[in-house]
């Protein structure tokens, strides 16, 4: 053991006879351990001295309470993807050093606290037992597919082997995340450790079975994949169930449903298959955009103006608290120890908001994502007030941010009153959609301590969040909004200066208008479901009429008018297009617009509306030919507009793309709208 040398881990013989305990740590500067070349190899040592020296049990876990292994380490992945020559050699090379692990001749036990995903998931389950810590920080899984590749140190193999073939593929295609109770209930936690500070592992009892008789657990497998043909049956419903949800759009799925199928064949056939597979996922585009996306994520959330210290923002007011306002205080709620103060003139709108937080809260519980206690605590750094007089503490809110009506009178009446009646130097933004960031704040006596903050619905799930600061806003007022976006778990863009609609919504306005536009236009009327899927068929997250349906054709003819007021020469004139005028067709909102919706899903095409609106298809129309010319005919449009943005000097090509996919679902495969990578 004196010989070792290690970066990575930290090895030592712990005080209860025969325990060695290996320790991942990537170092302090590291929020996150991965398993990186080097990390495998100075495992692949310690498992070397071992043998000549064996333990009586070996534990291997992490130093930090958070992170077991976030996986494979995402540079080395970029490398190997735009490398690919040395691939194979790399992934047998693991296989390797985590087989000597299966094979050790004493127990080793995985004990795991934090995020144990990819590549530090496949390290525990080449270990022989999983001791998990139950924490609602706690989660295992496999998600190599949202990447573009596929699991490659055996995790297609090994999870079938442990939790059965149906329930690795919801772990591996279907990107299942697992708390430690469902951990347990999978068969993949062998036992659950109930305190968080267990991880004193002198203290953890593992069992005179584990200790002294070394024998192996029990695993299920469910009835289906014990019959017969049960495994054979359970890959081609999975295919199935895979080609509807990716539209065939992503291969990374399917060749890890592959991966996971093959495991029904011998280990080392096994892992050669999934070795192969994912050669095939690296060099696939959508890898090379998808990894390529993820450092420019990286980027948008580290990148920060201003060097100076800033100051975190406690307390945040938000008002308005309809769909907006009640998500964005929800996710200021839920970032560490903020308080906050929801206000809305109209009563019944904060009854709403508060019974939608407290249900949120509810259900994080019952998830085992939060304890009952955080929640209790969290429910009560809500502070509500309605009508025309504000809670008093609308006077020490370090932030306000507006969510009223999109209405430029409303918004100056409401802007005038905040100034007034907060503090000096408090910040207020808005979250409008549609309005011109400097024409709200032209009622303001200090416009320095303003700035567009625009949120996406429901804000508590969307990871986007744009800034923009007008011309006069101090850089420091950038800087602090950025850090309050940061703490709230998102994504921010800053824009490098104002427009109409921000970024996203002037591209997703050209997406939907334009739909609308084309639909209409041709005599034919091409058909608008088709249309829809030929979006989606694209890497769209979903089809322009499905889209106007989540809005609500209410609010998305409001948003159309504005935005084409602001942009006549781009954006179509859709004024011979028929505006739905009756309130029972408002998309989701009331079960029924372009299509017929139940359980928030679009069950069917709703013909009576199109009918309507004189856009129901006059021919037969195929997936091919005219629609799909539609289709690119639209792309380049959204294309100019994107360029246009960044024409204008408003955001870089590597911002714009990535908005456009977190806030609007565009095409992440391609890498967003103007994207790089072929395709
Ligand atoms: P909403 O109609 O759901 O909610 C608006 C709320 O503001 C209502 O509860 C209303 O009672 C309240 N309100 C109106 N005037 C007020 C005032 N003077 N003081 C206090 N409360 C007042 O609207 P929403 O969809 O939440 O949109 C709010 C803002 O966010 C708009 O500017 C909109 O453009 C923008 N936005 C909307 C979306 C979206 O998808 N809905 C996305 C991003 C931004």
């Amino acid at each position: 053991m004196e010989d070792l040398k290690l970066t990575k881990w930290q090895y030592r013989t712990s005080i209860r006879e025969g325990l060695r305990i290996l320790s991942l740590d990537c170092g302090p500067e590291a929020k996150q351990n991965t398993l990186s070349k080097q990390a495998l190899e100075e495992l692949n040592q310690v498992l070397d001295v071992n043998l000549t020296d064996h333990p009586r049990v070996m534990v291997i876990r992490s130093s930090k309470f958070e992170s077991f292994c976030a996986g494979m380490d995402v540079d080395e992945i970029r490398e190997i993807v735009n490398d690919p020559s040395n691939l194979k050699q790399l992934l047998n090379r693991a296989h390797e050093i985590l087989m000597k692990i299966r094979q050790a001749p004493y127990p080793i036990i995985a004990l795991i606290a934090g995020e144990c995903l990819g590549g530090g998931l496949e390290l525990a389950m080449a270990c022989h037992y999983r001791f998990v810590i139950d924490h609602p920080k706690t989660r295992l899984g496999l998600p190599e597919t949202q990447l573009g590749i596929i699991p490659g140190f055996g995790g297609t193999q090994i999870l079938p082997r442990l939790v059965g073939m149906q329930n690795a593929i919801k772990v591996i295609v279907g990107g299942k995340k697992l708390s430690a109770k469902e951990a347990k209930q999978y068969g993949l936690a062998d036992s659950l450790v109930d305190k968080w500070e267990a991880l004193a592992i002198e203290e953890l009892d593992f069992g005179t079975v584990i200790l002294d008789f070394f024998l192996p657990v029990k695993r299920k497998v469910s009835f289906l994949e014990r019959l017969p043909f049960g495994k054979k049956l359970v890959c081609s419903m999975a295919r199935k169930a895979t080609l509807k949800a990716t539209k065939g759009v992503y291969p990374a799925p399917l060749l890890a449903l592959e991966a996971v199928c093959a495991s029904s064949k011998s280990l080392s056939r096994g892992l050669n298959e999934e070795s192969d597979l994912f050669v095939k996922a690296a060099n696939t585009p959508e890898a090379k955009n998808l990894i390529d996306l993820f450092f420019v994520r990286k980027d948008a959330r580290k990148a920060t103006p201003l060097e100076a210290k800033v100051y975190p923002l406690d307390v945040v007011g938000v008002i308005g608290a309809g769909v907006m306002g009640s998500t964005i205080a929800y996710a200021a709620l839920t970032a560490h120890n903020k308080q906050v103060y929801l206000h809305d003139t109209y009563v019944p709108s904060i009854h709403k908001a508060v019974r939608f937080i407290e249900d949120e809260l509810a259900r994080e519980v019952k998830k085992g994502k939060m304890i009952k206690g955080v929640a209790e605590e969290t429910r009560n750094r809500l502070t509500v007030g309605y009508g025309e007089t504000f809670h008093s503490l609308l006077s020490r809110c370090d932030i306000v941010i507006e969510a009223i009506v999109e209405d430029m009178a409303e918004k100056h009446k409401l802007f005038t009153k905040l100034e007034e009646l907060t503090r000096p130097g408090a910040i207020l933004v808005s979250n409008t959609s549609s309005l011109l960031p400097s024409e709200i704040a032209s009622v303001l006596l200090h416009p320095e301590n303003f700035c567009a903050m625009h949120f996406f619905n429901p804000a508590h799930k969307m990871d986007l969040v744009e800034i923009a600061g007008i011309k006069q806003t101090n850089p420091e007022i950038i800087a602090k909004v950025l850090n309050l976006t940061r703490a709230m778990g998102k994504t921010p863009v800053v824009l490098n200066k104002e427009c109409v609609g921000l970024l996203v919504n002037r591209v997703m306005t050209q997406y939907l208008m334009q739909s609308i536009f084309n639909v209409s236009y041709w005599p034919s009327r091409p058909n608008l479901w088709m249309l829809d899927q030929a979006f989606e068929m694209c890497g769209m997250m979903m089809g322009p009429f499905k889209t106007l349906d989540l809005i609500g054709f209410d609010t998305g003819a409001h948003v159309m008018k504005m935005m084409q007021a602001a942009y006549p020469k781009s954006l179509p004139d859709l004024k011979d297009f028929k505006i739905a005028d009756d309130k029972s067709t408002l998309g989701t909102k009331t079960g029924k617009g372009f299509y017929i919706w139940k359980n928030g899903k679009p069950v069917k095409p709703n013909y009576e509306f199109a009918k309507r609106l004189d856009i129901m298809p006059k021919k037969k129309h195929s997936l091919h030919g005219e629609i799909v010319a539609i289709r690119e005919t639209i792309l380049s449009k959204m294309w100019l507009e994107a360029m246009d943005i960044y024409e204008n000097g408003i955001a870089s090509i590597d911002m714009i793309d990535l908005s456009l996919i977190l806030g609007g679902g565009m095409m992440p495969n391609r890498r967003g709208v103007i994207g790089r990578a072929e395709h």
